[in-house]
């Protein structure tokens, strides 16, 4: 039996549910749970997290391998982030070790060293001067690095292993020069500055909060955008860094811009330390390091930084806790909203959920008494809600979806100075393009999907797998030059409106027109300076953005909204409507609000124009109640993808036999809503019932259904919670 303090377990990177023990071997320290360590896994070796320090393993001690390195003296996940990875894990029903690696930043889990320092080297004078082809006869390796060297100027960490290995050497020979830079992502802080006086509902708000601080309270915070909300976060979390604790802020993707950061940085007077997609590796790391040291007081961040560390903790804050973005969607599919109600109450404190529309979660946590409500009426400096109207499509002349009357509204709004936001569900020129003759209709080769046409782009394009095609001159089912582009997108609206709305400027805003890095930011800043004139936008529009010009806001079809197939469908489209509604109306003037639909007379769209979100949302979740879906009870779902689609259907009828239990209600296996994406054949189960329930359920049979025989010939995975149902 080997000593029990020469043993760690280990979780490592893979889709396996079980942690790898190792011998320590004697010399290397004894690792701190939490802490890296790079271990050989297979034929390769692998960094992995410390998780605990085994007694006893089940492998005889003869087989176990001994550590390689140990990468941190100190934990790399600290207790509070360990014990929320292991909740998840747990949760999810997913490996830790691909959870633990979701807390880390990418340079983190291949090893790299957590200090922020790093190391660079360049040549010297007498490096660059060497004659490479000598060199190369007689030590290639060095050839290599110095050539590297003088195409690219100079090397950082992490250096590859083989090149790594030479530095030394060629230090000595004083041919390389190293470097150390301190990193310090995180600007000195300033003195805060002080914000406007708070409205009423503001300070009751602020107050409520910050009497929590010190112990788990959660509130919803609801108010449209532009009501007050960020200043509400502000002063929340001006008074916990007063009290010497930090602030964790979560965002969603889109609306985490320069300008939040900077009022941030700017209000608090705080140290901000980042985690976001936009930032490099080496910058991500960076940023970590000082959330993890405490040189950052505020951590503001999109989902994942939910797990970051912020020593000190003192307040949560999710901001537009409603957006789906807050859900990953493959792989560890985890709620960065739900995790951080975890946290929040892990570690006692108070967490602040904020939304113009809330997610029916939310507000049924509010009935149940899990959550305070606190609201902020409307628009800072706004007297009057908008107007809300409903415009039939039907009726009129329709030209690129836009009716004659929304474009007659458009002109008067445009007139008396205002701006004008319009929202559409597609990006794109045109959904799809038909034939006129034949009614053959352009899909993508491998989904069960229509292909978008991108005529800008001058070609055709799955929105689903990112498959590209060019676009065809005929038909290619019966020759004919009759092919048109059918429906509306973004692009065709704004050609079409350019052409109508002459010197007007119209700019878009969608996932095409802000690839760039930086362009989603130019058309907003252009936006709310007041030059562009017109916004045609999808659901990015939809997410927080300030724009406090904007008079007149619409919604060009509300329809797929309507008769979605998924159960949120009408929640989204309720949520969407609010949001691009609540953008409209500043100062005396009302703002008008345009809804254009087919259906008229539909209750959901009747209600909530007339009564707004709030009585929708209990028609709705009323509806949810009764027919027994989330949040009343909740949903598991397992998804299973093969090349074959019988072998999909074939491993989810047998999981279904495995889970089949009193107080759950199994519906499928069915092939999904979209059966066949990126040339797989996909399929799935629904479990319905109450969460302890399916966790019980969970923790007995998972493990049988994943063994299954038959789910060596598809690929199944389980979604806890899913808020998307394909
Ligand atoms: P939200 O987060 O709900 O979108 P913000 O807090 O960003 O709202 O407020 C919208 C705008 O109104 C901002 O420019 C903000 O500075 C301003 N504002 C917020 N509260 C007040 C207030 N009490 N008095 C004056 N201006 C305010
Ligand atoms: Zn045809
Ligand atoms: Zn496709």
């Amino acid at each position: 039996m080997p000593d029990m303090r020469r043993m760690v377990r280990v979780a490592l990177d893979v889709p396996l549910r079980h942690g790898f023990d190792y011998l320590v071997p004697d010399g290397m320290g004894v690792p701190v749970i939490g802490s890296r360590v790079r271990v050989p896994f297979g034929r390769r070796n692998a960094v992995g997290v410390v998780i605990a320090r085994p007694k006893t393993s089940e492998v005889p001690e003869a087989r176990l391998k001994p550590v390689r390195e140990l990468l941190d003296s100190q934990a790399a996940i600290g207790p509070e982030v360990m014990k929320l990875c292991r909740f998840a894990a747990q949760y999810y029903h997913h490996p830790l070790g691909e959870v633990l690696s979701t807390a880390m930043p990418l340079k983190l889990r291949q090893g790299a060293a957590p200090d922020a320092l790093v190391r660079s080297w360049h040549l010297t004078r007498e490096g660059a001067e060497q004659d490479l082809d000598a060199l190369k006869r007689r030590a290639p390796r060095q050839a290599e690095l110095i050539r590297l060297l003088l195409a690219t100027g100079e090397v950082s960490e992490p250096l590859p292993a083989r090149l790594k290995r030479l530095v030394p050497t060629l230090e000595k020979r004083a041919w390389l020069l190293c470097e150390q830079r301190v990193v310090t992502p995180v600007p000195p802080a300033q003195a805060a500055s002080p914000g406007p006086e708070l409205s009423r509902e503001q300070a009751t708000a602020v107050r409520t909060i910050t009497s929590a601080l010190g112990r788990f309270a959660g509130f919803l915070l609801r108010g449209v955008t532009g009501s007050g909300k960020t200043e509400v976060y502000l002063q929340s979390a001006r008074a916990c860094l007063a009290a010497g604790r930090r602030v964790l802020i979560l965002v969603p993707e889109i609306s985490l811009t320069p300008q939040l950061v900077e009022r941030v940085r700017t209000r608090l007077g705080a140290r901000v330390a980042l985690s976001h997609s936009g930032l490099t590796d080496s910058e991500r790391l960076a940023h970590w390091r000082s959330a993890k040291d405490g040189a950052a007081d505020v951590v503001l961040g999109t989902r994942s930084a939910v797990f970051a560390p912020v020593p000190d903790l003192g307040l949560i804050i999710v901001d537009e806790e409603h957006d789906a973005s807050f859900k990953q969607q493959d792989g560890f599919r985890y709620s960065a909203r739900d995790m951080a109600l975890v946290r929040a109450r892990d570690e006692a404190v108070p967490i602040v959920l904020g939304s113009a529309t809330p997610s029916f979660e939310a507000l049924h946590q509010v009935e149940e008494s899990r959550l305070d409500a606190l609201r902020l009426p409307r628009r800072v400096g706004v007297a009057k809600p908008p107007s809300a109207r409903l415009v039939d499509l039907r009726q009129g002349r329709l030209e690129a979806g836009v009716t004659t009357i929304l474009l007659d509204r458009m002109r008067s709004h445009l007139i008396a100075g205002g701006q004008v936001l319009l929202f559409i569900n597609r990006r794109g020129f045109a959904p799809c393009l038909l034939c006129e003759s034949c009614g053959w209709r352009a899909e993508c080769s491998r989904c069960d999907a229509a292909l978008t046409l991108h005529r800008s782009a001058g070609r055709m394009h799955c929105h689903h797998c990112d498959h590209r095609a060019s676009i065809p001159l005929q038909c290619p089912e019966c020759d004919a030059h009759t092919l048109a582009a059918v429906g509306q997108g973004t692009q065709r609206i704004e050609e079409t409106l350019t052409r109508r709305l002459p010197g007007v400027a119209i700019a878009r805003l969608d996932r095409d027109s802000t690839r760039s890095r930086g362009s989603l930011e130019r058309t907003l800043d252009s936006a709310r300076r007041g030059e562009t004139k017109v916004l045609i936008g999808t659901q990015m529009l939809a997410k927080g953005h300030h724009l406090p010009g904007v008079t007149l806001a619409a919604v060009l079809d509300a329809d797929q909204g309507l008769f979605g197939l998924d159960f949120r469908a009408q929640e989204r489209l309720a949520q969407i409507i609010t949001q691009v509604a609540g953008r409209s109306g500043r100062g005396e003037q009302a703002g008008e609000v345009i809804v254009q639909t087919r259906f008229p007379d539909h209750p959901t769209l009747r209600r909530l124009i007339t009564e707004g979100y709030d009585a929708v949302a209990a028609d709705l979740m009323e509806v949810r109640r009764s027919d027994g879906w989330p949040p009343f009870e909740r949903l598991v779902l397992f998804r299973a993808e093969a090349s074959d689609a019988k072998d999909a259907l074939a491993v989810l009828r047998l999981a279904r036999a495995e889970l089949e239990s009193a107080g759950i209600e199994i519906l499928g296996p069915a092939p999904a809503p979209m059966a066949r994406r990126a040339g797989r054949h996909r399929a799935q189960l629904l479990l319905i019932g109450s969460r302890g329930r399916l966790q019980t359920l969970l923790r007995s049979r998972l493990e049988a259904v994943l063994s299954l025989p038959a789910a060596q010939r598809a690929r199944l995975s389980i979604d806890v919670d899913p808020i998307e149902l394909f």
